[in-house]
């Protein structure tokens, strides 16, 4: 997949940092660079962040995933207690699941903000999709 650049103009909500999170650089498949899902970049540290900072691609410089964009996701929702990350590419709503987290997203809280913007965004013509290890969902909106 080829992920949004959400970052780029879009402000960032106060007080919440990436820290030790490595979620957006483990859970994808970036094709600029060859990487697999559900496999940690080869550029990633233990502990977090990347030893190729400065240089890395446009597509990791201008990431940000939808708990560091939208104030209205709790802190449910950050990627390390939820084991989940989402990202939002026009009407569309991905969300990416830690394997090992299973069908988490399936429990609430979390399925009840899932179906609620699967019924916002069909309005618009858009749907959630969920990508749980080898498992793929569309949200019932
Ligand atoms: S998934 Fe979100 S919180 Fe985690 S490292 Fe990526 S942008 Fe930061
Ligand atoms: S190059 Fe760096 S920022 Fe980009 S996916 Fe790899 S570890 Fe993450």
């Amino acid at each position: 997949m080829a992920l949004p650049g959400e970052g780029q103009g879009l402000a960032l909500v106060p007080g919440r940092e990436c820290g030790s999170c490595s979620l957006c650089c483990i859970l994808p498949d970036i094709a600029e660079f060859d990487k697999p899902a559900n496999q940690p970049c080869r550029h990633c540290l233990p502990g977090g962040g990347c030893d190729a900072y400065a240089a890395r691609p446009a597509t990791c410089r201008d990431f940000y995933c939808l708990w560091r964009i939208d104030p209205t996701l709790g802190p449910e929702w950050e990627p390390r207690v939820s084991r989940m990350m989402l990202y939002a590419q026009g009407a569309q709503l991905t969300v990416l699941v830690e394997p090992a987290a299973g069908a988490k997203w399936r429990d609430a809280p979390y399925i009840d903000l899932l179906e609620e913007r699967a019924r916002t965004l069909k309005a618009e013509g858009g749907y959630v999709v969920v990508y749980a290890g080898e498992d793929v969902a569309v949200v019932k909106g």
